[in-house]
Formats: C-alpha cells, sequence, structure tokens
C-alpha cells in the first residue's frame, strides 16, 4: 500500500507556506471552528498568529449534527479565509464537504480538511486524490485505525501523496469526554505510515478544561502538530462554544507544549 512504511521508509514531509507537516516540528493549526463573520475571524486570526499558530483554521461548510443550526457562511466564509492569509501571511485550513465543492474550496484553501464524519465518503476522498494540495484527512470517529489509513490510501492512489492524518476522538462508552482520545493512534500510525499525524484535543475533549492537557499528551506521545479551536470570545461561538478555548487560554497552552517538544 502506498500509505505504508513498508512501501515509502522515510516520513512524508507535507510543507504548506514554509510550515512542515512530519518534520520533527509541532506546527499548530489554531483558530474558530466556523468563520462566522469577517471581523470576528479577522480578530481571531490575529490572535492566533500573536500566540504562535502557524496555520489558521475555521469552517466555511459546517458539517451539523442537527440540519437546525448554523450551517457555515458557505463562499463567503472562504472570501473571508482568504483574506485572513493575505493579511497574517498564514496559511489556511478548511473543511471540503463534498466532492462537487472540492474545486472551489481548492481555489481558497491551503489545506483542505475531511471531517471525521466524511472520513470514509470515498467519492470524496477520490475527488482530494485529484488536486496538486494537502489534505488533512480527521479519523472518523468509529473507524479503526486500519480504516482511517484505508482513507488516506484512496487520496495517495489517485496521485495526491500530501496527506496530514488527525486523531480527534473516537467513540467509546466514556460520556465525560465528548470522544474517547485515541492518543495510542499517535506512536501506532508513525510505525503503520510514513505520512504525518496530528491531533486535534478540542472535538476529543469537548470542554475547554481538559484541552490543553489532550494537547500535553499528543504531543508528548510524538503527534507531528495540533488542531485546536480557538475564539476571541469562546462562550459567543455559534459551534462548539465549550471547547473553544480563549486566545489567552491558547497562549499558555503553546508555551506548555513547547516545554514538551523541548525535551522530546
Ligand atoms: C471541525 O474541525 O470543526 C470538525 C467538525 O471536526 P470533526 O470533523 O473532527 O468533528
Ligand atoms: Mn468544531
Amino acid at each position: 500500500k502506498l500509505v505504508s512504511r513498508e512501501f515509502h521508509p522515510e516520513d512524508t514531509v507535507v510543507e504548506v507556506g514554509g510550515v512542515r507537516f512530519g518534520g520533527g516540528e509541532v506546527p499548530v493549526i489554531a483558530g474558530p471552528c466556523a468563520v462566522e463573520g469577517r471581523e470576528l475571524y479577522l480578530e481571531a486570526a490575529f490572535a492566533a498568529r500573536e500566540a504562535g499558530a502557524t496555520v489558521l483554521r475555521g469552517g466555511a461548510y459546517k458539517p451539523r449534527s442537527s440540519p437546525y443550526t448554523f450551517q457555515g457562511l458557505g463562499e463567503e466564509g472562504l472570501e473571508i479565509l482568504a483574506e485572513a492569509r493575505e493579511r497574517t501571511g498564514l496559511p489556511v485550513c478548511t473543511e471540503v464537504m463534498d466532492p462537487e465543492s472540492v474545486p472551489l474550496v481548492a481555489r481558497y484553501a491551503d489545506i483542505l480538511q475531511v471531517g471525521a464524519r466524511n472520513a470514509q465518503n470515498y467519492p470524496l476522498l477520490r475527488a482530494l486524490g485529484q488536486i496538486d494540495r494537502p489534505v488533512l484527512l480527521k479519523r472518523g470517529f468509529g473507524t479503526t485505525i486500519e480504516e482511517w489509513l484505508s482513507a488516506a490510501e484512496y487520496i495517495l492512489a489517485g496521485g495526491n501523496s500530501q496527506v496530514i492524518l488527525c486523531e480527534r476522538g473516537i467513540r467509546t462508552f466514556e460520556t465525560a469526554t465528548r470522544f474517547t482520545l485515541d492518543v495510542a493512534a499517535v506512536p501506532v500510525v508513525r510505525q503503520l505510515t510514513h505520512l504525518p499525524v496530528v491531533v486535534d484535543p478540542s472535538h476529543a475533549a469537548g470542554k475547554r478544561q481538559w484541552v490543553a492537557a489532550l494537547a500535553r499528551a499528543a504531543v508528548a506521545a510524538g503527534a507531528d502538530g495540533l488542531e485546536v479551536e480557538v475564539h476571541p470570545r469562546p462562550d459567543e461561538s455559534v459551534s462548539d462554544a465549550a471547547q473553544a478555548l480563549s486566545p489567552e487560554a491558547f497562549r499558555q497552552m503553546m508555551d506548555e507544549i513547547a516545554a514538551i517538544a523541548a525535551v522530546l
């Protein structure tokens, strides 16, 4: 298989705008869950950069559990992301939900994110195999590591080898956290594949008070980066408010992970 270490022994480094995933650094993708509006997004983007984020995030197309909640700003959100990239100089990562939208999202985004709910959307994965742009592939919350790597194989098989894997928690019997972060997936995946693996502690924790602890654990386990939800006024977030970090809490988390990365 193209994803396997046997096929490709050296670590794949996915580079985006000077940021390297898989090269021994710990780049951090940060920003609000969703792009909610221009002013707010720009404020969030500058705050994230100020605290040390090297890639911006924000969904313009949101895979919400309920069809009656905010679904994202769509192309207007993509335009806001493009403006934030221009003004901050940071690359942007945003979700694409269906194969038809891939060309549009690829015009704006530096990294195209596949959400957990689409982790086995094979037409979408095939479409992402056809583009020359990094893809952040989240693990489905009901998928094994093997199924997750098979999903990545779809993208590589199409000719796109710029895939970053993202562990974001799986569903278990435990309900105290939103999902159960499978921190063991980090060393396991690093052994099985040459692709970089980052961790999203925000969706796993579901509550902001546990995000930093999961981020520290991820970095200690050898993660090639993090994806974290940060909002200038967390409680006002339109989606995922409970897990959003304030810029101050995010800055503290960044100091903590830098201390851990320094001893690895
Ligand atoms: C997100 O990153 O905002 C998101 C929806 O994450 P996930 O697909 O992991 O639930
Ligand atoms: Mn979210």
